[in-house]
Order: C-alpha cells, then sequence, then structure tokens
C-alpha cells in the first residue's frame, strides 16, 4: 500500500484541518503548493493548484498506485477520483461524471486529458482491437478539438475558446464501446478579431505549413515552430480518427478561404460599393469550389423578400458589406468546427448496442468549461461565460451542499446547519422568462425597426432596477466604470462584472445573409455542401424568427444541467496560482479570491458538519469484519448497524462516528485508513 504523506506536506484534506477559517485553508493550500502538493481534497472533491511546470506524478507508476484503490489509500490526485468515478461505474453500474471548473489557465483542460489518461490506462486489459481502436479516436480527438478550438489569450497560451463535453461509454466489462462529444458557444468573434498580443485559434497558423495558395495573407507573422510540430500531430490526429484524404483537404481549403475573406475590401463611390481588386475573391471561388461571379455578388448584395412575396436584390452600403463578410468568415469556422465535431461522433458513437446481450451501457462524463470571466472589457461572450458558470455552481450548491444536509436529516445525523450563497436568485436574473436579461435582449431582437443596444438597455434598467443583483447605470450615475453609459454591472457570484452592452443586440441576433448560405450549398465540394444544409432554401421559405444566440446557448446548458444532474458528479475545483505562468509564484490575494467564489470554505465546513465518509452498514461489514474476532467471519447481533458499532468500538474509533439510520459516518479518513491497512495485513 502506497505512503500516505507525512504532515511536513500539510493536510491532505481540508476537513482536516484544526479549524475552518480562510487563514488556515489559505496557509494549508500554500503550504502544499510550495511543497509540490498541487492536490488537496474536501472530501471527495480534488482541489488543484497549477503548477506551471512538468511534474512526476503522471506516469504508469503512479497509475498503477491508483488503480482501483480507494480514495483515502493514496495521497490527493486526480487519478483517485477518475478510479473512484470508474469504481461506481463499474461495480454499482452508475452513470457518473467529473465536473473540472476554474478559471482560465486554471488547468482544467490539463486535468481533463490526464483524466482520459487514466482511464484509457486502466481499461482493456485484454488488448481488444475495438476497444483500443475506441480509446485511440477519444485520446486522439483531444488534439484536433485543441487545433481547431484553442487559442493563444493573454491568460493562457493554450486557451480553450468553446466549452467541452463528452461521454464515455462502457460496456458490461467496463471498457470503454465509445463516446460522444458536446461543444459548446465556440467564441467565434476571435476568427475577425483579436486583442493586442492574443492570437487566432491554432489552426490558422499550423495552416502555413500547407501546400495552398496562401500569399499576401497578413494575419500570418505570429507562426512558430511550433505550430509546425502541432500540424504534423494534428494531421495525425485527423487520420488516425479516420477522416479521408478529402475531408481532411476540405477542411484546410476552407480555413484557406477565411483567411482570403479577410483580405477581402470594399470601396464605395458614394453610390455603389465594390470590392477592392479580385485576387483574393478569386482565391476564394477556386477553395471553395463556387462561381465567381456569385462570389462576388454574394458579399455586394443581398436577396430580400418583399412584403407583396416579390424577391429583390439589394445593394449593401460599404459598412454591410464588411459586417456580412465577417459574419460570413465567423460562420465558416463554426461550421466547420460543428462539422469535426460531429465527423468525431460519427465514429465513436457506440453502434449496435444491445443491452440484452451487452449488459447495462454506462457513462462517464468529463466537462471542462470555460470558468469565470472578467475582463477589462466584458461583452455578449462573458454574460454567456459567466451565466453558464452560476449554472454550474448552482448545480455543484444542489448536489454537493444540499444534497449533504438532506442526508444528514435523512439520516437523523445531528449537524449544525452552515449558510452557504444559494445563487439561484442570479441564475434567474438571467434565464427567467419574460423577466430574465436574456428575455429582454430576445424581445429587443425581434422588435421590428431600429432597436439599438442603448435601448436595449433602458429597458433592462427599467424593468430590473429592483433586482439586488443588477446595477443600473441609472442608480450610480458617478460610478467610474459606467461612466460611458453603455454598461450595466450583475453582481454574480463571483464578484461584480461589468458589461457594455454595446454589439450585444448584433451578436444575440447573429444574423448572416442568406446568400452566403446558398452559396455554400450549391459548392462542388460535397464536404462544404454538407455543413449547409439550410442553405437550400429559398429566401421566402427561410423562417423569419430563429432563435438567438443567447437562447440557444442557455438551451444548451440547461440541457447539459439535466445530463448532469442525473449522474453521480466528481468535483476538480482548479485554481490559479497566479497571472504570471510562475511556478513558484503563489499570490495570496488571486487564491484568496477562488476559494471564496467557488465555495469551498462552505464546502468544508458542510463536509466537516460534517463527516467526510459513509458507508452502508452492510457493505462496512463486508470489507471489514475480518478485523474483529466478534464479527468474523459471522456476527450474532441484532442488526449490521449493532455489528458495525462492535468493530469501531472494539478499534477505539467511536468519537470519530456517528451511527445513521442506514450508514456509518466517519469524521476522518484516518479511521478508514487504518481499518484498511488491518484490512490488507489479514487477506
Ligand atoms: P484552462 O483549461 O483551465 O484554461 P489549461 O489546462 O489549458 O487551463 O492550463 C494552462 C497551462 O497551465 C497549460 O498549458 C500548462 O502549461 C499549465 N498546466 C496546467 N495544469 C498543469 C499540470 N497539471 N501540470 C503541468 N502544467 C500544467
Ligand atoms: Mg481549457
Amino acid at each position: 500500500m502506497a505512503e500516505l504523506e507525512g504532515l511536513e506536506f500539510g493536510k491532505s484534506d481540508f476537513v482536516l484541518l484544526d479549524e475552518v477559517t480562510m487563514e488556515q485553508f489559505m496557509e494549508n493550500l500554500k503550504l502544499r503548493f510550495d511543497k509540490g502538493r498541487i492536490y488537496t481534497y474536501i472530501g471527495e472533491v480534488v482541489v488543484s493548484v497549477n503548477p506551471y511546470r512538468q511534474m512526476d506524478i503522471y506516469g504508469k507508476e503512479t497509475i498503477e498506485a491508483y488503480r482501483g484503490r480507494e480514495l483515502y489509500e493514496n495521497p490527493p490526485h486526480l487519478f483517485a477520483v477518475s478510479d473512484a468515478a470508474y469504481k461506481a461505474m463499474k461495480r454499482r453500474a452508475k452513470d457518473t461524471c467529473i465536473v473540472i471548473s476554474g478559471e482560465s489557465g486554471a488547468g482544467k483542460t490539463e486535468a481533463s486529458k490526464y483524466i482520459m489518461q487514466y482511464i484509457a490506462a486502466i481499461t482493456n486489459p485484454s488488448q481488444r482491437a475495438e476497444v483500443e481502436s475506441v480509446k485511440n479516436v477519444l485520446l486522439k480527438s483531444n488534439c484536433v478539438l485543441e487545433a481547431f478550438g484553442n487559442a493563444k489569450t493573454n491568460r493562457n497560451d493554450n486557451s480553450s475558446r468553446f466549452g467541452k463535453y463528452m461521454d464515455i461509454n462502457f460496456n458490461f466489462n467496463g471498457d470503454p464501446t465509445g463516446g460522444h462529444i458536446n461543444n459548446y458557444l465556440l467564441e467565434k468573434s476571435r476568427v475577425v478579431q483579436q486583442q493586442d498580443g492574443e492570437r487566432n485559434f491554432h489552426s490558422f497558423y499550423q495552416i502555413c505549413w500547407k501546400n495552398l495558395p496562401l500569399f499576401k495573407i497578413r494575419l500570418l507573422f505570429q507562426t512558430s515552430n511550433n505550430d509546425r510540430s502541432s500540424h504534423k500531430a494534428v494531421m495525425n490526429a485527423l487520420e488516425v480518427i479516420g477522416f479521408s484524404k478529402e475531408e481532411i483537404n476540405s477542411i484546410y481549403q476552407i480555413l484557406a478561404s477565411i483567411l482570403h475573406l479577410g483580405n477581402v475590401q470594399f470601396e464605395s463611390d458614394g453610390e455603389s460599393v465594390q470590392i477592392r481588386g479580385l485576387d483574393a475573391v478569386n482565391l476564394i471561388s477556386d477553395l471553395t469550389g463556387t462561381d465567381k461571379e456569385i462570389v462576388s455578388k454574394s458579399l455586394l448584395y443581398r436577396t430580400v423578400a418583399t412584403g407583396g412575396g416579390e424577391v429583390i436584390e439589394k445593394g449593401h452600403t460599404e459598412h454591410e458589406a464588411c459586417f456580412g463578410r465577417d459574419a460570413f468568415a465567423k460562420a465558416l469556422y463554426e461550421r466547420l468546427f460543428g462539422w469535426i465535431v460531429g465527423r468525431i461522433n460519427a465514429v465513436i458513437e457506440v453502434k449496435d448496442y444491445n443491452p440484452v446481450l451487452h449488459g447495462k451501457n454506462t457513462v462517464i462524463g468529463v466537462l471542462d468549461i470555460y470558468g469565470f470571466e472578467i475582463f477589462d472589457n466584458n461583452s455578449f461572450e462573458q454574460f454567456c461565460i459567466n451565466y453558464c458558470n452560476e449554472k454550474l455552481q448552482q448545480l455543484f450548491i444542489e448536489l454537493i451542499l444540499q444534497q449533504e444536509q438532506a442526508e444528514y436529516q435523512r439520516e437523523g445525523i445531528t449537524w449544525q446547519h452552515i449558510n452557504y450563497f444559494n445563487n439561484q436568485i442570479i441564475v434567474d436574473l438571467v434565464e427567467q422568462s419574460h423577466k430574465g436579461i436574456i428575455s429582454i435582449l430576445d424581445e429587443a431582437c425581434l422588435t421590428v425597426g431600429k432597436v439599438t443596444d442603448t435601448v436595449c438597455l433602458d429597458s433592462m434598467d427599467t424593468k430590473l432596477a429592483q433586482h439586488p443583483h443588477y446595477t443600473s447605470r441609472k442608480l450610480s450615475p458617478s460610478d467610474k466604470s459606467m461612466e460611458f453609459k453603455k454598461h450595466f454591472r450583475i453582481r454574480h457570484y463571483a464578484g461584480d462584472v461589468t458589461y457594455s452592452v454595446e454589439g450585444f443586440l448584433d451578436k444575440n441576433k447573429d444574423p448572416l445573409f442568406q446568400d452566403f448560405k446558398r452559396l455554400m450549398y450549391n459548392s462542388a465540394n460535397p464536404v462544404l455542401k454538407e455543413m449547409w444544409p439550410d442553405g437550400q432554401l429559398s429566401i421566402t421559405e427561410v423562417t423569419k424568427r430563429p432563435l438567438t444566440a443567447a437562447t440557444l446557448f442557455k438551451n444548451s446548458i440547461v440541457a447539459l444541467v439535466d445530463k448532469l444532474a442525473c449522474k453521480e458528479p466528481y468535483y476538480v475545483r482548479c485554481i490559479k496560482p497566479n497571472e504570471v505562468k510562475s511556478p513558484v509564484l503563489f499570490d495570496e490575494a488571486r487564491c484568496r479570491h477562488q476559494v471564496a467564489y467557488l465555495g469551498l470554505l462552505e464546502n468544508v465546513m458542510v463536509r466537516r458538519a460534517g463527516f467526510a465518509y459513509r458507508q452502508h452498514y452492510t457493505r462496512f461489514l463486508q470489507r471489514y469484519k475480518m478485523t474483529c474476532e466478534y464479527t468474523w467471519p459471522n456476527h450474532l447481533m441484532e442488526s449490521d448497524k449493532e455489528a458495525v458499532e462492535i468493530i469501531i468500538t472494539q478499534h477505539g474509533f467511536q468519537d470519530d462516528v456517528a451511527y445513521g439510520q442506514t450508514k456509518l459516518f466517519v469524521r476522518t479518513p484516518r479511521t478508514l485508513f487504518t481499518l484498511e491497512q488491518e484490512r490488507t495485513a489479514l487477506i
């Protein structure tokens, strides 16, 4: 059995703190970080601090040490919760999920990759070829998704710009048989615009190493050798997953077309708008297998249906033409990304599964989704991301805090009620129908005529003025951060965020002229055609009121939460130790803030109020009856509960436990650890 860590490394579970105070919590977190112990538990929750250096703790030996073990048998590690989730799935046929949260750069994506590597390593001992191939695709899909969905930002050189939820399916043997990836809100605005010091998606730089007509592209000066090696890895991954040569070619042709679209410039003589030089248009037409004339036309005109059912062509203003071009570039990339995910899903989808023949199909879900964001300028994207985090926090509260307290009540254990902030009120502020911010936005988007961002803001200010978590600019005219009068503020559970309403309506409506859709649908390239099925609609058939971006996002997050809520959850809470990617700097204030808003202290309190471990009497007895002469091989008590009491008393652990109706509650891991050691010595 692996040694538990000595006390010089601090407490391996925050539940063991002498007193649950912020000071003690932070002291322990810092001590462990300084000693290179990046993982610490709160019960079954893993708190992880990004080490910003390679750690020698993910190799084969470590995997073996954690394989099949109980949480308290080894020092805290991602592998231990992965194993717990896996065991729950395999032994108890429970669907489980591992929810990884934390802000950008806190280490979520790395954690999700280690979890998948662990699961891949411990499954399929008999090396069956079908299972190996599923595992391979699951692992390789990360590489592809990162190339197309990640970018260098000022916070993280490899920042995921989309949310990812991956289900892994298992057969009755506990071997992976397939999976499914859901992606959430790709930050497509990055395709046409990046902040200073940031880059476009990695894929655009990797493409430089392809033999495509890419001369005169301004975008690409930041490409590096790193991109070259990544490109090779991506090409290999695409092939392994099963993308055909034609499909891979098409992917890169689409990327190149997007880059050339960025070179399309317009000029206006006051009356009509023209494209300046046709080089870019010609290249786009070649790359996308479309007609040159129609490409130009789609960039300069839009088809509209008049009230009388007539169809006419209307020329763009210069501004409209630029807007249309950018919307087109963004949509091309978004559809490409969605198509790639769909293609991977088609490969890993569980086929021919017969529950009667094969037993119950169980699932482990891994969620790696953007953390809470507060930037200098917060726009629609931050609004959506932060709403998503409110929803996940709400789920955490429901699952961990409420369920925990409910269990004590059910089992008749005395405990002290812990007050924690329930953020449902903020979730409602955003998503409530008719009254919430998304509804108000949608209403503004659907109103015919010139509704501007500011008009919409007025409406929000009026309707939400009384809400305790909303600050209207009218109420705080002297507030500096709202001086531009185009801002509103939400008091999120994680802190106050001031949003600039500029561009909200456009991003929410997310319009794309039907002409572009038709252009793509009529492409000679079957891959492109497949991505644009809605291009076959004529202008008169197009639904007038498609769902808005915020509503689509809300629906997808609600569906995600429903999916998670019916699984047994495991949590990884990631903390970013500093802003400068340093392996030695523990920025006390930054960490304290994260600990506070992640609700970790409340989590410890509830957990302690609190017993770290619990087990049904029968199960406990089965496992430990050999450690006591009165219970081995069988006991003569009236009930299993009494038999368990005998074991506990004989070991002198009576002060560390409480007896519930059906379960034994144990305060500290030490108790179980000792029992576990005795058991191992006896068998
Ligand atoms: P997030 O997904 O939360 O935005 P990432 O997982 O991309 O953050 O981590 C950001 C960077 O931090 C990684 O690129 C890596 O350099 C470093 N990092 C994160 N976790 C670890 C780890 N466990 N070991 C070593 N480095 C890590
Ligand atoms: Mg990430």
